[in-house]
């Protein structure tokens, strides 16, 4: 018997060779080569008669082999067999390019199924190079809904399915099952042999799917407990234990009352400060929900406490604008809020790194120089990041290193539902601010093609006379050669155009490719309102805080993502003036419309990134960002939400019955977490 440890060159028919192109889909063992799911697969399982089959596509058909198969020889080094293949309706001929040993396998009065696409030619159909089987002997090929591997040069689709079938005959049995029975059978889920046999070799689509409803649950369900164990993990590692202090004092002096999302985060994250554990929180709000505040109540606490605070942002502008926002709300504290950042003199940041090494700030704010190897804190007590993707995991752990196990604050504007946060975040535990400040006005939204430039322009002078001032954001940096029918606006472009349309307003142009330097200073320049239209690609898309701008114009909408649509236009309505998004696009497809009118009828980012996910799935979705999370064999981010949230919530019952998954029915499954990392060593954050 074979074990399912063995390697995989111990089915027959796989070498040395073979098992080294195995070895580059990452199959190494016969359970490896087991969980290596089609990645699609072909609907087979019609028969058609040969005169009503469909042209141009798959079609199964069943015939007689009507005449002796022939050699042809077309030229030297190509040969084909041919031969007629006839049933009750009609007759098709059937050629083979370069496998002389059809001819040969075949004859006249076989009955032989066969799978390829029809073409027609006046009143004759034929088929080039089918996959082919004898009736009395079938090989799997006709008739069935066959998997479609993903393969290398070395490997072709039969050689993978050959092995699999050999590999399920031999192993099956040995197949574990790390589900607990009862869970298992509490989800109506059906067994792992069940599950393996028929994702390869599904007799039909209700066995491919209950297979496969299994086999995502399990995927899941595995990455939810280790997660889980890793959250756990890092709740037993003690961490400063800070005191509870009374937050209604710090709420009480606070120009505004706090919404109770806003509090609810303060709590969860003040409870992990207070409990004795490393915090690592992640809080997540729409743009505008006031996740500063949340911050700002931690840093409170932490400075009551005796500890100090650094706050990490993303670009010199956003610390720019922290340090204004939290030195005016924590300075009636008496709390000493200090600055560093890339943009300071020589001599600033010295005195800075003096002032931090002293001890003497309770927060500081800035850029990545705050981690910068020659910066030395006293009693750092809390880390908060800002807009963490644009941090590497490198860099927070750098900061980490400069305290004895501080707290971590993660905070993020791209809402997503709580299930998928918990997958993609890791081990970070995770606030959700799902409310609004109270008064907020929407920002209304229209989609417009280019009939309405004119009217367009007449409303941004109409708006920039009021003292208001506009963004336009634009795909690209610069013109390139681009044919006329899809050309994008470029900003550099499109900022002369507009100099040009309204020369009595002041316009300037920010974008990726410029100096670090010359981009903060036209972010700048606009905040302080010396330019009225500020002409800009993404760049602008995280956090900046500009009251004043009242609409946002976004050229070419069709090629951005919803959730970016929604940072982008968070840029606006951050003020007491009515604002407006302008999305302007030509495209007509059905899909780019149906993005832009969710843009019309809703503000909710949550509701925006789950249709973002929805219509782009999660590739896309999560695009480049690095998410650490380890590759989905089976399961769909995107469209397996149910699935993730049964499985999470079946994953903390168990942890919570059994956290260190001690049980002896649950040693399969602590076993296979344990492969999980050490699969994964880097890729988890
Ligand atoms: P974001 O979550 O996008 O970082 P901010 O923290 O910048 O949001 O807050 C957006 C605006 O809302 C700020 O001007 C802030 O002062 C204001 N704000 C925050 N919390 C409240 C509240 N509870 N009531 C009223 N205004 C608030
Ligand atoms: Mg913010």
């Amino acid at each position: 018997m074979i074990d399912l440890t063995a390697s995989v060159n111990s089915i027959r028919g796989i070498g040395e060779k073979k098992a080294q192109a195995f070895a580059k889909l990452g199959v190494f063992s016969l359970y490896d080569l087991l969980s290596y799911f089609p990645a699609r697969y072909e609907d087979r399982t019609q028969f058609c008669p040969i005169a009503s089959a469909p042209i141009g596509e798959g079609v199964c058909i069943r015939a007689l082999v009507a005449d002796m198969p022939r050699l042809v020889r077309v030229r030297r080094g190509m040969e084909l067999v041919k031969f007629r293949a006839v049933d009750e309706s009609g007759s098709v001929d059937i050629t083979f390019f370069n496998q002389n040993y059809v001819k040969d396998y075949l004859s006249r009065g076989d009955c032989v199924c066969l799978y390829g696409k029809l073409e027609q030619n006046g009143n004759r159909r034929s088929m080039v190079n089918p996959a082919y089987e004898k009736e009395d002997r079938p090989r799997g090929v006709t008739g069935c809904i066959l998997p479609v591997y993903r393969m290398n040069a070395s490997l072709n689709q039969r050689t993978i399915r050959d092995a699999v079938r050999q590999g399920l005959d031999e192993c099956a049995d040995q197949l574990p099952d790390y589900l607990p029975e009862e869970l298992r059978a509490r989800n109506r889920l059906c067994q792992a042999r069940y599950a393996y046999e028929n994702i390869h070799f599904p007799p039909d689509f209700e066995a491919l799917a209950i297979a496969r409803r299994r086999l995502v649950f399990e995927e899941l369900f595995v990455l939810a407990c280790a997660l889980g164990t890793m959250r756990a993990e890092r709740t037993r590692e003690s961490g400063l234990r800070m005191e509870r202090k009374d937050l209604s004092a710090f709420y009480a002096a606070l120009p505004f009352t706090p919404t109770g999302a806003q509090r609810r985060a303060i709590e969860e994250a003040a409870a992990d400060m207070t409990g004795g554990f490393v915090m690592n929180r992640l809080v997540q709000g729409d743009v505008g929900s006031g996740k500063t505040l949340v911050a700002a109540a931690l840093c409170w606490l932490c400075r009551e406490n005796g500890f100090v605070s650094a706050f990490m942002a993303p670009t010199e502008i956003l610390a720019e604008q922290h340090y204004a926002t939290l030195s005016s709300l924590l300075a009636p504290f008496g709390m000493r809020v200090g600055r560093l950042t890339g943009s300071m003199s020589a001599k600033e940041k010295r005195e800075a790194k003096a002032a931090l090494a002293a001890g003497y700030y309770d927060l500081v704010i800035g850029t990545h120089a705050l981690f910068s190897e020659d910066v030395a804190y006293t009693r750092l007590g809390l880390i908060v990041t800002d807009e963490q993707h644009r941090f590497g995991v490198r860099q927070r752990s750098a900061l980490i290193g400069k305290g004895e196990k501080p707290h971590v604050l993660v905070m993020s504007a791209t809402p997503i539902p709580r299930t998928l946060a918990l997958m993609i975040y890791g081990d970070l535990d995770v606030s959700i601010i799902d409310e609004l400040p109270p008064g907020r006005r929407k920002v209304d939204t229209f989609a417009v093609d280019e009939s309405y430039r004119q009217r367009l322009y007449g409303f941004v002078r109409k708006l920039a006379g009021e003292g208001r001032q506009i963004f336009v954001v634009c795909p690209k940096v610069e013109d390139d050669e681009e044919q006329e029918e899809n050309k994008l606006k470029s900003a550099e472009e499109h900022a002369k155009t507009l100099a040009t349309v309204f020369p009595e307003l002041r316009v300037a142009c920010v974008h990726g490719r410029m100096k670090a330097k010359d981009k903060d200073a036209a972010m700048a320049a606009f905040v302080r309102g010396e330019t009225d239209i500020l002409v800009a690609t993404t760049v602008i898309e995280v956090g900046v805080d500009v009251p004043n701008a009242a609409l946002m114009i976004i050229e070419n909408a069709e090629r951005f993502g919803l959730s970016q649509l929604h940072q982008l236009r968070g840029r606006v309505g951050r003020g007491r003036h009515k604002s407006w998004c302008i999305l302007i696009s030509d495209n007509t497809s059905e899909d780019v419309r149906a993005r832009l009118s969710i843009m019309e009828k809703t503000n909710d980012g949550f509701r925006i990134a789950e249709e973002d996910l929805r219509l782009r799935g999660p590739g896309d979705f999560f695009g480049s960002r690095q998410h650490g999370l380890p590759e989905m064999h089976v399961a769909d981010l995107g469209a397996d939400t149910q699935v993730l949230k049964t499985a999470q919530e079946e994953a903390k019952a168990l942890l919570a019955a059994d956290p260190q998954l001690q049980l002896p029915e649950h040693e399969a499954l602590r076993e296979r977490i344990g492969m999980l990392f050490q699969n994964n060593t880097d890729s988890f954050n």
